[in-house]
C-alpha cells in the first residue's frame, strides 16, 4: 500500500534554568525554555509557521501588536501562496511584464539574488515551480515523476530574474517561472521584529519565527541567552529534544534541517530543501546546518545555501564570510563546526569531529 505521511514542525529552545513555556498553534509547535517568571510569550501563525515572541519586563501589548502587524504585512507582500501579494503578482506576470513592487520586496529579492550568486545557484529564489510540483509547503505533498521534475528544472534559474532599481520592478523572463522566498523571508522578518523591539526600548526578548531565532539583550541575571540545537533526525518524536547548546552572546541562530517539513512515502523521507540541479531534496549526508550571524536574513539564506551545497563547498563559503559561523550535523550523527563558535554537546549519541 502506498503511504504518505506529512510532518511539519519546528522546535527551538532558549535555555536558561527551569521554567518552561510552551506555545502551539495550527500544525506546528514551538517551545521556549527560560528562567523568566510568567513569560509574556505570544504566538501566532504567520509566514506559514508559528511565530512566537517573548518580550520581557512588562512590555506593552501595543508592541506585540506592532510586531504581529508587521509580520502579517510582510506575509502579505512576500508570500508566494496568498493571492495578490507582490510575489504572486510577479509570478502571475512571468514571461509577460515587469511588476512594480514595494521597496522591501525589491530589496529582499536583490539580496536573495546575491546569495544565489555566491552559492553558485544552490540557493535559488526561483525554486517556486519545484516547491509547487512537490507540494512541499501544501497539505498534500507528493513524489513527482522524473519526467515532471525534468520539465520544471529549466525554469529554475535566478539569472532570469530581471531587476530594475530605478523603476522598482521585477521581471521573470520565462513564463511559468516562480519566485519562492521561503528560504529567506523569515530571516528578514526576524530582523524587522528586532528593529521594532529596539525602537520600543525593550531590553530583553526572544524572537522565534519557526526556527529562525533571534535573541535580544541578556537574561535577567545578565548572563547571555543559550540557544538549544534541535535534534534533526527524521521520523522520531524529537519535538523538544536538543543535542547541544550554543551559548550567547545574543545573535541570531537559524537552522535549515530535514526535520522542519517533510513527508514519508513508501518508507522514504522527502524533505523541503531542494537541489536546483537535481530537482530532488538535497541529499549529501547532512541532516541540518545551523548558522550563527548578526542578521537573521543572511543566516536564513546561508543555512539553506550551505545545506544544498553540502559540507565541503558550504564550509568554504562560510569561512569566506566574516562574522558568520556554522554547525553542520550529519546523518551519521557526527558534527562539524567552524572555529569561531562555541557549542556544548549534550546528546552523547552525537560526536563532534575536529576537522
Ligand atoms: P529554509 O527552511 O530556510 O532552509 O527554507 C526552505 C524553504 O525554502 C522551502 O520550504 C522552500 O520554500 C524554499 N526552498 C527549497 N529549496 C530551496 C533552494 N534550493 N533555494 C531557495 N529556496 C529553497
Ligand atoms: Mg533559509
Amino acid at each position: 500500500m502506498r503511504k504518505y505521511h506529512f510532518y511539519l514542525f519546528c522546535v527551538v529552545f532558549i535555555l536558561a534554568f527551569s521554567a518552561c513555556v510552551k506555545a502551539a498553534a495550527s500544525k506546528e509547535s514551538s517551545s521556549v525554555e527560560n528562567n523568566q517568571q510568567a513569560d509574556p510569550i505570544r504566538a501566532e501563525f504567520a509566514l506559514n509557521t508559528v511565530c512566537s515572541i517573548t518580550l520581557f519586563d512588562q512590555a506593552k501589548e501595543s508592541v506585540y501588536n506592532d510586531i504581529f502587524n508587521r509580520l502579517n504585512e510582510i506575509e502579505n507582500l512576500m508570500s508566494a501562496h496568498l493571492p495578490n501579494t507582490d510575489i504572486s503578482r510577479i509570478n502571475a506576470y512571468a514571461g509577460k511584464a515587469p511588476v512594480k513592487v514595494h521597496s522591501d520586496v525589491f530589496n529582499l529579492i536583490e539580496r536573495a539574488l546575491y546569495f544565489a550568486e555566491i552559492s553558485g545557484g544552490a540557493f535559488d529564489p526561483t525554486v517556486g515551480p519545484l516547491v509547487n510540483l512537490w507540494g512541499i509547503t501544501s497539505e498534500k505533498p507528493r513524489l513527482p515523476s522524473r519526467t515532471e521534475i525534468n520539465a520544471v528544472l529549466p525554469l529554475i534559474n535566478w539569472r532570469n530574474v530581471e531587476l530594475d532599481r530605478q523603476n522598482q520592478t521585477v521581471f521573470l523572463k520565462n513564463a511559468s517561472m516562480a519566485l519562492d522566498l521561503g528560504a529567506i523571508a523569515k530571516g528578514y522578518a526576524a530582523d524587522e521584529v528586532i528593529s521594532i523591539i529596539k525602537e520600543a526600548k525593550i531590553d530583553r526578548a526572544i524572537v522565534d519565527l519557526g526556527g529562525n531565532v533571534a535573541t535580544f539583550g541578556v537574561k535577567a541575571d545578565k548572563s547571555p541567552w543559550r540557544v538549544g540545537l534541535q535534534n534533526p533526525e527524521f521520523g522520531k518524536n524529537n519535538r523538544g529534544a536538543y543535542i547541544g547548546i550554543i551559548p550567547g552572546p545574543a545573535k541570531t541562530v537559524v537552522t535549515s534541517g530535514v526535520y522542519e517539513r517533510y513527508f514519508e512515502y513508501n518508507g522514504t523521507y522527502y524533505h523541503h530543501i531542494f537541489s536546483p540541479y537535481s530537482g530532488y531534496p538535497a541529499s549529501n549526508g547532512l541532516m541540518s546546518v545551523t548558522i550563527v550571524a548578526d542578521t537573521s536574513m543572511d543566516a536564513d539564506a546561508l543555512s539553506t545555501a550551505t545545506f544544498v551545497m553540502g559540507y565541503e563547498k558550504g564550509r568554504v563559503l562560510i569561512d569566506s564570510i566574516k562574522g558568520v559561523e556554522a554547525i553542520f550535523v550529519f546523518e551519521d550523527k557526527t558534527i562539524r563546526k567552524t572555529s569561531g563558535l562555541e557549542f556544548i554537546l549534550t546528546d552523547s549519541s552525537y560526536k563532534i569531529l575536529t576537522q
